[in-house]
């Protein structure tokens, strides 16, 4: 049982008030840590020291900065086994994938950011009798809020480009998975890391989420969650003029064309639909396939989807294993049913059974991979967030319907395409109303590429250039060229 405290001002600190959360591991049932409940006036002390520390890391160079996210991978990666165990005990997910997407993107991101920053050159516009040039200064102080499928993966992805940049940290982890947050703050400390320059303060999103938008010192937030969240971000940080990036919710489509090379397509449309148990905004819950290839397709597809082995996540064979938490669990099995009532038709899946694990606390938040066919692409189940091991399965006729389809959902973050055709793919995935398109391949990531959804699912990019200029800003200054003032 971990007591898990805030980071402010390099020490770690209860909440003022001395409440606290109780954090649980969803496989097993059972408590495993206690999160400080902060409120503002924790977020006024994280805040006062981010603010002393800014001067001096701002006065550190690019350079002398990219050294110290150097450092952090260094002693990151050391810690991979322990942040792999840390992040599936709190959330539930298989021990392989923690090691192989959590715990080594933790690192790449730092890794990344380093040598990235380190590329940049001074931006450059030459005119007749001047010449101009831009200036990246650091925002200040920033505001880092996550959610809790990817924790670690996506508070780096954000703490590396801010600190690149000269800024100091508020952080606020999702307080169901607080613990990798700690690990990095622990190694902040271990490292000698400026005091005040990172910041972590846990509790409930609407607490001290809340207090870190309406902080007027805080000058950016960068935000990936729920669209819902997202609206209240937006409208609490907006009228304060501060910059704002949301990563927002999705409804990702998989479409398979009639070309498609059968054996990959489902062998990526079951990766895309069940990696992480379906917790991945990149998620393709929704599959769409070509009419004369549908029968073959959803055969394969629901015999692959019956050998995804579920059950202890630290059990190395494991492919699958709890959903986030009970709650979350009744969250899609209230779309299974709905799925039924809707005239769906489940092709697998839909019960909690599971291979051979109990938690010690009773049975976790085990729900097998759930298929159904028969659905109309504007039904509830097909059009709204589950975010979970569930998926609908469509069929068309033309490639126009089948973008007509895909486009009428209110969400635009990813997608993959799947064909032989590779010039007919790259038409087809222009037409999509989508910040991501991955043809023939699903998550395959390149962190210099823009990350970022369309309509519900966001404002803004995160990645490269795009994390370093939402990091900064920018100041262009023109200087007259002396012999012909
Ligand atoms: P969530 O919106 O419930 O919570 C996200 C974070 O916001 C948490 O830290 C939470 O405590 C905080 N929060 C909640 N209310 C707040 C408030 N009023 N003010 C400030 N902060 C507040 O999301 P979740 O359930 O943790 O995560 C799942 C969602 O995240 C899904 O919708 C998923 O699609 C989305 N997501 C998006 C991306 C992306 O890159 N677009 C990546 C991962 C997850």
């Amino acid at each position: 049982m971990l007591d898990i405290q805030n980071f402010i001002d390099g020490s770690f600190t209860q909440a003022i008030d001395g409440e606290s959360i109780d954090d649980f591991n969803p496989a097993t049932a059972q408590c495993i840590a206690t999160i400080p409940r902060s409120q503002s006036a924790d977020v006024e002390l994280a805040v006062s020291a981010a603010q002393s520390a800014q001067p001096g890391w701002t006065a550190l160079t690019l350079e002398q900065r990219a050294v110290w996210l150097d450092r952090i991978a260094d002693a990151l990666e050391e810690k991979t086994e322990h942040i792999a165990r840390t992040e599936s005990i709190d959330t539930g997910k298989p021990i392989a994938l923690a090691r192989k997407v959590d715990a080594a993107r933790s690192v790449s991101n730092f890794r990344f950011f380093a040598s990235f920053g380190r590329q940049q050159t001074e931006m450059t516009f030459e005119m007749e009798d001047a010449m101009n040039y831009v200036h990246r200064s650091p925002i200040g102080t920033v505001g880092l809020i996550t959610p809790w499928n990817l924790p670690l993966y996506l508070l780096t992805w954000k703490v590396a480009p801010a600190l690149l940049m000269g800024n100091t940290i508020i952080a606020k982890p999702s307080e169901i998975t607080p613990l990798t947050a700690h690990l990095l703050a622990e190694t902040f400390l271990e490292l000698g890391l400026p005091k005040g320059v990172f910041n972590l303060v846990h509790g409930l999103g609407p607490e001290v989420g809340q207090a870190i938008l309406e902080h007027p010192k805080i000058k950016a937030i960068s935000f990936t969650g729920g669209t819902e969240t997202g609206r209240i971000v937006a409208r609490t940080a907006a009228p304060m003029f501060k910059k704002l990036s949301l990563e927002l919710g999705g409804k990702n489509a998989t479409i398979i064309l009639k070309d498609a090379e059968l054996e990959n397509a489902v062998e990526g449309a079951v990766r895309a639909a069940f990696t992480n148990s379906g917790q991945v905004c990149l998620c393709g819950s929704r599959i769409f396939i070509d009419e004369s290839i549908a029968e073959q397709f959803t055969h394969k597809f629901v015999e692959k989807v019956n050998s995804i082995q579920i059950g202890d996540p630290m059990d190395e064979d494991t492919m699958m294993g709890s959903v986030i938490s009970p709650e979350h669990l009744l969250k899609v099995e209230s779309y299974i049913e709905l799925a039924v009532e809707e005239g769906g038709t489940l092709l697998t899946g839909g019960t909690r059974e599971m291979t051979g694990f109990t938690g010690p606390q009773g049975i976790g938040a085990f729900l097998r991979p759930t298929v159904v066919g028969g659905l109309s692409h504007t039904s509830r189940c097909a059009t709204e967030e589950i975010f979970g091991p569930m998926v609908t399965l469509h069929t068309f006729t033309t490639e126009t319907e089948a973008l007509e389809m895909v486009n009428t959902s209110e969400y635009g973050l990813a997608g993959s395409v799947w064909t032989n055709d590779l010039e007919r793919g790259r038409a087809f995935s222009e037409k999509i109303d989508s910040g991501i398109i991955w043809i023939n391949t699903w998550l395959h990531r390149d962190l210099r590429t823009p990350f970022g959804g369309v309509k519900n699912s966001g404002i803004g990019r995160e990645g490269g250039q795009w994390s370093l200029e939402f990091f900064s800003e920018m100041t262009n200054i023109c200087v007259k060229n002396q012999e012909t003032v």
